[in-house]
């Protein structure tokens, strides 16, 4: 369903929380699934965006105060109670609230957050740059870790999140082949500007088999592709929210040690070392700007694959 602008009370932050004037926010495939209903929202009607980049005018949090210049995830709270926030895996978290999802999130010129889940963001980079770290580098940047360090890595789906997990890895010292929808090229030579020594159509098998794969594109059917691409004692990590059916395959894809798993959402952690590697390394964060009215022709070029990289609503 397309969104609709409207214009909306100005949210109120409540207790721990901040109130954020927001400068930028990265469009995500999950708004997508949202938008498309294939993800249930918590409310209706609901402001998506959890890449949010802006700065805080009213604070109610110890951790923030105003003029701070922010960043607010994914993973929007936490219950700090259940057996998955004891042992360190917040992302699990039971009663976990999302930012876009449950909480309504940053395709707004305001936003209130809670201070304990938001970042701390330096000075000097673009809120546009910034904003896609949030979701696609904090997120991918976990899935890569989960990965081991399996080497070449594949990377399936080449969008946001690919983009800058490809310098990640290269710069970690690890050949990186990139697999795109078949016949893309842009995307392919796109990839190998940002360090891929290979990249081709998901449909094509690589040089040589890999030692570890994320699948970013929501596609299935990638998943014995990947397999079937991969060494033994690879892992292949779904990187996604929702993917279409897997197909069935044959016991001997996944035999040998392969691993495959999913990751899903973020911890603090994930985010305080996603931010900590960008500072030491910076990355090139290639965008596609949208003033926020344009939000809807940002989810259809995503949903088209018409651009490269991130695509990024902004405020101003
Ligand atoms: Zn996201
Ligand atoms: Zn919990």
């Amino acid at each position: 369903m397309p969104l609709r602008e409207a214009t909306v009370r100005d949210p109120e932050p409540g207790l721990a929380e901040v109130l954020i004037g927001i400068g930028a926010c990265g469009v995500c495939r999950t708004d997508l699934h949202l938008a498309d209903g294939e993800l249930r929202a918590g409310h209706l009607p609901l402001i998506l965006g959890h890449q949010i980049i802006g700065r805080v005018q009213e604070s109610r949090s110890d951790q923030f105060a105003p003029g701070d210049r922010i960043g607010v995830p994914w993973v929007a709270w936490t219950c700090g109670a259940c057996r998955f926030c004891h042992s360190g895996a917040e992302n699990l978290c039971q009663r976990a609230r999302f930012t876009g999802s449950d909480v309504d999130g940053g395709y707004a010129e305001l936003a209130v957050a809670h201070g304990e889940h938001c970042f701390a963001l330096p000075e000097g980079a673009d809120d546009s740059e910034l904003a896609p770290l949030l979701c696609a580098g904090m997120i991918g940047y976990r899935a890569l870790r989960l990965a081991g360090d399996g080497d070449p890595l594949g990377l399936y789906g080449f969008g946001a999140a690919a983009h800058l997990i490809c310098q990640v890895a290269v710069r970690e010292g690890r050949r990186v082949f990139a697999f795109t929808r078949p016949g893309d090229a842009e995307s392919q030579a796109f990839a190998r500007s940002l360090g891929a020594a290979w990249a081709g159509g998901s449909d094509e098998a690589p040089p040589e088999l890999l030692g570890a794969a994320l699948i970013f594109a929501a596609v299935g059917a990638l998943v014995p592709l990947a397999l079937r691409a991969s060494d033994r004692g690879a892992t292949v990590v779904c990187a996604g929210i929702h993917m279409s059916d897997v197909p069935a395959f044959p016991y001997e894809l996944l035999w040998q040690e392969r691993v495959l798993r999913s990751v899903a959402n973020l911890t603090r952690e994930d985010g305080r070392a996603l931010l900590a590697a960008v500072a030491e390394m910076p990355l090139r964060v290639t965008t596609t700007l949208y003033p926020l009215s344009r939000a809807n022709a940002a989810l259809e070029d995503l949903r088209a694959g018409r651009l490269q990289g991130a695509a990024v609503l902004t405020m101003e």
